[in-house]
């Protein structure tokens, strides 16, 4: 029977983040991923590194986004260092675009809200005028009216950063294990056991970091994980010249050159197909944002779902049942993943979580059940 310092469940950018972090400490740890078959928003998702829009009313997820994206810089470092695999991270800043008078109103009132609720720990924006952000983004069209920016948004590959993550785990020693679907746990405190294709793995520390798999596999371990699935559609355009030196919440240039359209959110149960209404009404925004895209050839179209929690925020618990077992899931695995792997992995070997991440337990579910 292998011995493992921790079983992760789920090997996309949240599991494989935990699981790289477990073993940048010097932990060994067993990943067991379902086959291709499952839905991977981390082979579908956006690719933004993204703090504006995140934790209104929360400022606990703001603090946490916020702290993330500040280590994407020495994560995706040593990401390379490690692998030679370059994330594609950069942390240029970033817009939301406001195409109508009432848009850029609610948006300023938005980032006024995160600003105050920031307190003394600050946060830096400006809502740019038409003019002020043809300054910074030549491209737009006369129509739009504005944005908001911010300093602490960018963007990355997320399909080299998962390659980077896979690659350098495995190179500090954990084990990766494809089609492995978990659908049993042998659940003791800090004892868990699994059994897949004939061979045991065990660990005293779980970590289910399996997206949307979270849900069922909560309940063997005494963890309510009630994420459900959120569809999102994106849109990619040939490669063109650099036209967009930062991204938008909507639109960003891939450093290979393509534009990358998305920012579409559905409740489509796990039909993860594309609709053509949904994708004419991304187009229709992009081309009245960026009106040269007109004449940009789309080359490919897809949808993916999003792991969402019925509040949108991070679910972060360990098992009272069962103390070793930890959840971590959220709906922003790329832009999270510097926190999971830099310090989420931490808390797994400690056992403890700390009270910064109080507010993303489950336990704020039984509060809404019992209201
Ligand atoms: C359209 C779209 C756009 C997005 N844009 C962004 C963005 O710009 N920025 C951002 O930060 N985030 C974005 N996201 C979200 C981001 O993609 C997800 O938060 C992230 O990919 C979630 O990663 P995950 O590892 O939790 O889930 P997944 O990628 O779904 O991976 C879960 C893994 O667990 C495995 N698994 C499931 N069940 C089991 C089981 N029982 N046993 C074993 N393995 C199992 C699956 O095989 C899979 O490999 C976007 C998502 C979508 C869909």
């Amino acid at each position: 029977m292998p011995d493992f310092d921790a079983i992760v469940v789920g090997g996309g950018l949240v599991g494989a983040a935990v699981a790289y972090g477990l073993a940048r400490r010097g932990k060994k740890a067993v990943v067991l991923d379902e086959g291709d078959i499952a839905h991977r928003a981390s082979r579908g998702n956006f690719g933004l590194v993204w703090v504006q829009s995140k934790g209104f009313g929360v400022p606990e997820y703001q603090r946490w986004t916020r702290r993330s994206s500040e280590d994407w810089v020495a994560f995706s470092a040593e990401l390379q260092q490690e692998t030679g695999i370059y994330s594609g991270h950069e942390r240029p800043g970033g817009v939301t675009i406001c195409l109508t008078e009432a848009e850029f109103a609610k948006r300023s009132e938005r980032m006024a809200q995160l600003h105050l609720e920031a307190g003394n720990t600050g946060f830096d924006y400006e809502m740019l005028d038409h003019a002020a952000l043809k300054k910074r983004i030549l491209a737009i069209g006369p129509t739009v009216t504005g944005a908001s920016f911010t300093p602490y948004d960018g963007h990355a590959n997320p399909l080299t950063t998962l390659r980077a993550l896979h690659a350098a785990l495995l190179k500090r020693g954990s084990v990766y294990v494809p089609h492995a679907r978990v659908e049993h746990i042998n659940a003791a405190p800090n004892q868990f056991s699994i059994t897949r294709n004939g061979v045991t793995y065990a660990a005293p520390r779980l970590v289910l970091g399996a997206g949307l798999g979270n849900n069922p596999l909560g309940k063997l371990v005494g963890l309510n994980v009630p994420v459900h699935p959120s569809r999102g559609q994106i849109i990619v355009t040939e490669r063109v010249q650099p036209v967009l030196p930062m991204p938008t919440l909507m639109i960003r240039q891939t450093v290979e050159g393509t534009l990358m359209i998305g920012e579409s959110r559905e409740d489509a149960g796990f039909d993860d197909t594309t609709s053509p209404e949904i994708l004419h009404t991304l187009a229709d925004r992009a081309v009245k944002t960026f009106p040269f895209l007109r004449d940009t050839r789309i080359v490919r179209t897809w949808a993916a779902l999003r792991v969402m929690a019925p509040d949108g925020l991070p679910i972060y618990e360990q098992s009272r049942e069962y103390p070793g077992a930890f959840v971590c899931t959220c709906h922003s695995g790329v832009t999270l993943a510097a926190a999971h792997a830099l310090h989420y992995a931490g808390y797994v070997i400690d056992g403890a979580l700390p009270p910064e991440l109080a507010r993303f337990s489950t336990r704020r579910f039984d509060v809404q059940a019992a209201a």
